[in-house]
């Protein structure tokens, strides 16, 4: 078996017996992410010498027979979370000279453990996207079938940890972007509970909605590392200041006599057969585990996407204010005044979706339509978030499929924003109401994975990786690997 090819924790364990030094494994993925990366293009940026130092005092440690947590292990980070000294885009032109003057909590967390970071991977444009084309480094290619997107806006983590070029990588997740991209690219993905991960330094998009996450080979991988990334701090105002579980002891909680919740609402919704009945086997899997399978009632759900659409287009624009060309960022050159300044930045710097955000964004918050739309829409939310509620008085996970399909063309939906936003369709809801929520593999069509999506109540991420984990102790789904 070759380094790759084992999952984060058997790393983990191979590093601590002394069956490969760090070095030995950093060196592993940074060969094969040159040979394979130009094709996927999943890195915007390779910390080859950071990395190379970092795992050989990590090998140091190992030595002194005083490792870190995670000494040594190889990560790749989203290039939406701000680190010290190195290249932070979030995928723009705006910020595709930006040298980060700090490192975002959520990445110094895995620094103290002693983990070895790889690079930086690509992204939808400030992460508004399903597809990983809107970046401004290029679209990434899902290692699957390289004619095919691997989701987005975290496409690039997921391309990276599906094709081995990283054990895992962080993600985020504002509408989907964590298990939407799990899902595509057949990986585990967890988006915690708003507020369980420090926001700090993670470029922001639509605030009330954005959560730090990670996408991996298992759930038990993904356990892992939420002990590492989780837990109050003071930086974040957002931050929840609540005990966070051992994860990696949670998973292996019994899952007999979990009740599983199925929305009837969802499955009422236009699917293809073949997800229909992967859900229907996957379901048939946690009745055989001992799970108890309860259908519920979701009556707002249909709301869902549009309040999301007037929501996070109203953050955006209020968040992306602040890229004016003044302050950092880029700057148009040779400007007039003041205002012309302000306008050929963000003409030149922003790409189309993230305009298009904007221009939806302004207008919804606009005096004439601000009760119209920001405010109905806030009121919708919550009656999403009171379903939520209603739910979990009867059942401890909701299930259904992460995605409305497995993944689609290249270029395929580009042309036709509606149809891109309906790809988060079953992931929105526990954004809107910030629930927990995973996604990992649950079968394949014609060679390409799909995703099932379990969303859970506040602050039970174990739950959601327990039922993760049972699930992948009896099937494969998460074993396969594409060849790249
Ligand atoms: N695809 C959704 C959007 O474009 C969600 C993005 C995300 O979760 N960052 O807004």
């Amino acid at each position: 078996m070759e380094l790759h090819e084992l999952t984060l924790k058997e790393q983990l364990e191979g590093l601590k017996s002394s069956s490969f030094t760090s070095v030995e494994l950093t060196e592993h993925y940074l060969k094969r992410i040159k040979k394979i990366d130009p094709e996927i293009n999943s890195y915007i940026t390779i910390t080859e010498d950071l990395a190379l130092s970092q795992a050989k005092e990590a090998d140091t440690r190992y030595n002194n027979k005083n490792p870190l947590d995670l000494d040594g292990i190889p990560i790749a980070h989203k290039d939406i979370f701000c680190t010290e000294n190195i290249l932070t885009t979030c995928g723009s032109k705006m910020l595709s000279d930006f040298i980060a003057p700090y490192s975002s909590t959520v990445v110094s967390k895995f620094i103290e453990k002693g983990t070895v970071m790889l690079g930086k991977t690509n992204m939808d444009e400030f992460a508004m996207g399903s597809s990983n084309e809107t970046s401004y480094f290029g679209a990434v290619k899902n290692p699957w079938n390289k004619e095919y997107v691997p989701g987005g806006s975290s496409g690039g983590s997921a391309a990276c940890v599906a094709a081995g070029l990283a054990p895992a990588a962080t993600a985020t997740d504002t509408g989907g972007s964590i298990r939407q991209p799990a899902a595509l690219c057949g990986l585990t993905g967890i988006k915690p509970t708003y507020g369980r991960v420090s926001r700090y330094g993670m470029i922001a998009f639509a605030s009330s909605l954005d959560q730090g996450g990670v996408l991996t080979r298992s759930a038990e991988d993904a356990a892992i590392l939420m002990n590492v990334m989780s837990g109050y701090d003071p930086k974040d105002s957002t931050s929840l200041n609540v005990e966070v579980p051992d994860f990696s002891q949670e998973i292996g909680k019994p899952i007999s006599g979990l009740k599983i919740g199925i929305p009837i609402e969802l499955f009422e919704q236009d699917m293809p057969d073949y997800v229909r009945k992967n859900t229907n086997e996957a379901i048939d899997i946690f009745k055989e585990l001992g799970a108890e399978i309860k259908e519920i009632s979701f009556p707002n759900i249909d709301l869902s996407l549009p309040v999301y659409y007037v929501l996070a287009p109203a953050e955006c624009s209020a968040n992306l204010s602040r890229y004016d060309g003044v302050r950092y960022g880029y700057r148009c050159e040779d400007p007039k005044d003041i205002e012309d300044l302000y306008m050929r930045t963000r003409e030149e710097g922003f790409g189309s979706e993230v305009k298009r955000r904007i221009l939806i964004g302004t207008y919804a918050l606009s005096a004439g339509f601000y009760d119209a739309y920001y405010l109905k829409a806030q009121k919708c939310r919550q009656l999403i978030a009171n379903d939520f509620s209603e739910a979990f008085n009867s059942v401890d996970v909701i299930l259904s499929p992460t995605t409305p399909g497995t993944s689609f063309k290249a270029g395929e939906k580009t042309n036709d924003p509606i149809e891109m936003y309906l790809q988060d369709i079953f992931t929105i809801p526990a954004n809107l109401a910030g629930l927990p929520g995973i996604s990992f593999p649950c079968g394949n069509h014609k060679d390409l994975p799909l995703g099932l999506q379990l969303v859970g109540n506040s602050l039970e991420e174990g739950k959601l990786l327990m039922a993760a984990h049972h699930f992948q102790q009896t099937t494969n789904w998460h074993k396969d690997m594409p060849k790249v």
